[in-house]
């Protein structure tokens, strides 16, 4: 994992596109937010809100300083789903466009898509390709009937689906959604397991010279890591993994894979990653800052300023356009003081993570951070072909691009495999030394 990433600026080849990104967002989501809350219709799935941004503006949009197109996708539906994650609207605003920073996380992966963290760290976008935009919205339904059946799926959240398009430039789809690890906790080391050992592995050479990279199934395997739950966390975890996994099955996907962020209590903070995100995210730093009423994201605020902080936020956003502050917000200046952690959500319960236990339910030294990414590759033709080439030289079960029954159950196993306590894990090398 790249830490920090490169902050884009206006110098970034990249700052137009990240600029009109979010001057989409903040004019389309207000939109959307300024009005009377209702339920979804089958009708709004099918939604495309297309705005043109240009110098002068107009009645509805406002001016913007590049022209460009922007698009997004099924708004209602995303509002109700940021609703059903317990997203306040404010706070989501404030967090990617309040200021207009973010950063872009080193090379993208093989698949050629971008990551752009919030300022806070507390979302992420990622660019997608085209088959992936429209596979997304083929299954947004039921993506989002399974989320509010599963409030606590272990799924990425996702929380819009827009595209922008600059003159004479290429259609640029992409996602918003949480940023599984936390601002304010380093994670010492982090794992993307698909259960499928065939390239999955990073030299372990190569980790002396980036502690930070991800680490995969093999690496797992050889350090003989666990995923430390006692009895009620694993059913808890491994009951919802199955209700995902099924999900993923039944609409055909695969590729995903289970992120593991690991935070050692016992090392703590030792490299100080806090302050260092927020002098990229937020370059002013706290105390110039304290103007800002957003800065109240990135801080434990005492309880009255908090009230403050929130009061002028909300006068804010009403000054640039009418969004009727419903209860959320007053909500808000509860839940800020309680830090990042995400109360009602069983994986989000420990410090926003989920703490390692004993057999015995007792705590501990390592808190996960965890859930299940790139969710959007539907086994289309392409992977047919994959599996096919690949099979030619491989054991067939174990490359990575399987059916996604298959993939779905090797995926569940091999963590179903790996999820168990400290105790039952020195247990089990007993027996199989003893065979
Ligand atoms: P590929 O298809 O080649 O695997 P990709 O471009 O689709 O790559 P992802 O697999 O979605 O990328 O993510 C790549 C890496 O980015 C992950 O291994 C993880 O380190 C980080 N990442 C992705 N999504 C998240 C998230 N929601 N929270 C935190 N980190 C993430
Ligand atoms: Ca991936
Ligand atoms: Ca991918």
């Amino acid at each position: 994992r790249v830490l920090v990433g490169t902050k884009v600026d206006e110098s970034h080849a990249n700052w137009v596109t990240a600029y009109n990104m979010l001057t989409g967002i903040r004019v389309s989501v207000s939109r959307t937010n300024a009005k009377l809350d209702r339920e979804v219709t089958d009708a709004d799935f099918e939604v495309k809100q297309k705005s043109t941004f240009d110098i002068t503006g107009n009645e509805l949009v406002p001016s913007a300083k590049y022209d460009f197109k922007f698009k997004d996708y099924a708004p209602w539906v995303f509002r109700r789903l940021r609703s059903l994650f317990r997203l306040d609207p404010a706070d989501y605003l404030m967090s990617l466009t309040g200021k207009y920073i973010l950063s872009e996380l080193g090379s993208p992966g093989k698949s050629g898509s971008f990551f752009y963290f919030s300022r806070d760290y507390k979302y992420i976008i990622k660019t997608i390709h085209h088959s992936e935009h429209k596979f997304m919205r083929k299954i947004l339904k039921e993506y989002y009937n399974h989320v509010q059946a599963n409030p606590n799926t272990l799924l990425s959240q996702f929380y819009g689906l827009h595209r922008v398009k600059m003159p004479y430039g290429k259609k640029i789809h992409f996602v918003v959604m949480n940023n599984l690890f936390p601002p304010h906790r380093d994670i010492h080391t982090t794992f993307d397991l698909k259960g499928s050992t065939i390239g999955r592995d990073n030299k372990e050479e190569d980790l002396a010279k980036n502690p930070r990279a991800t680490l995969k199934d093999l690496n797992w395997l050889r350090r003989q890591q666990h995923l430390e739950l006692g009895l009620n966390k694993k059913r808890l975890f491994l009951e919802q993994l199955q209700r995902d996994v099924l999900l993923l099955k039944r609409l055909q996907i695969m590729d995903y894979s289970l992120l593991i962020g690991i935070h050692d209590i016992s090392r703590g903070n030792e490299e100080n990653l806090r302050d260092k995100t927020l002098q990229v995210f937020n370059p002013g730093g706290e105390k110039t800052n304290d103007d800002d009423p957003s800065s109240v994201l990135l801080r434990t605020p005492s309880k009255l300023e908090n009230v403050r902080k929130a009061r002028e936020l909300r006068q804010m956003i009403r000054q640039e356009r009418p969004v009727p502050i419903g209860q959320a917000l007053e909500r808000m200046t509860d839940e800020l003081g309680e830090g990042h952690s995400r109360p009602g959500f069983v994986f989000n319960q420990d410090d926003g993570g989920f703490r390692a236990t004993h057999e015995d339910n007792s705590p501990a030294d390592e808190i996960y951070y965890l859930g299940v990414i790139d969710c959007l590759t539907h086994y289309g033709i392409i992977k047919k072909i994959e599996h096919f080439w690949k099979g030619l030289s491989n054991d067939r079960t174990q490359i990575s691009a399987l059916p996604p029954d298959q993939y779905g159950d090797r995926f569940f196993n091999f963590v179903s495999g790996i999820t168990l306590s400290a105790e039952e894990a020195r247990r089990e090398a007993q027996r199989r030394d003893q065979e």
